[in-house]
């Protein structure tokens, strides 16, 4: 029977965790601080803020929200982020994506201090996971290398096929699972035949942003499917979200599959928690 991955549950066991660890930090003098940064109205952007400062709230994670016009200015804002590096009560700092076209994203995160890089966007992150450094880790890749953990009893020579090779979910989720071991194939726009691609998978990743590409006869029976993909459609004249995965069609095929919502949503925003306490916990020595 195919098994439904409840990364909501796994999130809350894990927040849990994160929190009586933070008591334990406040209890040594050391409060976790997370700086988020909100640039503009997108509405989407704000849920997200939101909802990760609601989960700081629960881990008893101290947060500080700046939010700004979509006028404000790169150097502007690139002296916020000077000013929060310098600040030792900040351990974690985090830019809401996307900025305002007039503002050059990778210049922004490259101002953020590599020791703060709780999002793990930055170059130096980047490449401390490619080559198996000590480093922060991207929250969605981490959250479902945690929830394919739980599923598997071990990664080593599976095949994993992951689609989508953006910097914030693809390649790290290939560097990731190729640290577990495992054979490791990064399908993109370009791949040809991606269906006969994606039916090798023992392990499946969908992060594409197009909803359910990822039809039934994609998928090798058995196969471990981790739906990242959040897209906004109407169903019936009514707002849904619905991951990059046929989940009608695949789970009765796959061993096990995350949902869309209740997957690996909750688990990016815990691996935030993860990062930040991790960040606080380095930065108190
Ligand atoms: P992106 O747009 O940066 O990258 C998409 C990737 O998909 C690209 O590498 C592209 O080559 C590939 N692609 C596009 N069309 C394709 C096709 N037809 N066939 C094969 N590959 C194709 O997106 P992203 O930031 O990596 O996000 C991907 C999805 O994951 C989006 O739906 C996004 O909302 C979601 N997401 C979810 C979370 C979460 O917390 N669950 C976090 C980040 C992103």
């Amino acid at each position: 029977m195919t098994k439904l991955i409840n990364g909501k549950e796994f999130a809350d066991k894990l927040c849990d965790k994160l929190a009586s660890e933070v008591l334990s930090l406040h209890s040594q003098g050391v409060e976790p601080c997370i700086a988020v940064i909100l640039v503009g109205d997108d509405p989407a952007s704000h849920v997200y803020v939101k909802n990760k400062i609601r989960r700081c709230e629960q881990v008893h994670i101290r947060s500080l929200e700046f939010r700004f016009e979509d006028t404000i200015s790169e150097q502007a804002l690139l002296e916020k982020i000077e000013d929060l590096n310098g600040d030792s009560k900040v351990h974690g700092i985090l830019v809401q994506l996307p900025l305002p076209e007039h503002i050059n994203d990778s210049a922004i995160i490259a101002a953020i201090s590599p020791a703060k890089d709780v999002d793990g966007f930055h170059k130096e992150s980047a490449g401390a996971l490619m080559l198996g450094q000590d480093g922060f880790v991207p929250c969605t890749p981490l959250g479902s290398l945690m929830l394919l953990g739980d599923v598997l009893p071990t990664l080593s020579g599976l095949h994993a096929v992951i689609v989508g090779r953006s910097n914030i979910v693809g390649k790290p989720m290939a560097s990731l699972l190729l640290a577990k071991n495992c054979t490791v194939t990064i399908a993109h726009s370009r791949t040809q035949n991606l269906p006969d691609v994606c039916k090798q998978a023992d392990i499946l990743v969908a992060a594409v942003g197009k909803p359910e590409l990822i039809r039934g006869g994609w998928v090798k029976p058995g196969a471990v499917v981790i739906d990242v993909g959040i897209n906004r459609v109407m169903v019936n004249d009514a707002p849904k979200l619905k991951g990059d995965v046929c989940f009608d069609e695949v789970k009765d095929i796959a061993s096990a599959i995350t949902p869309v919502p209740g997957g690996v949503g909750p688990m990016t925003i815990a691996c935030l928690m993860y990062n930040t306490v991790e960040a606080a916990r380095k930065q108190a020595g």
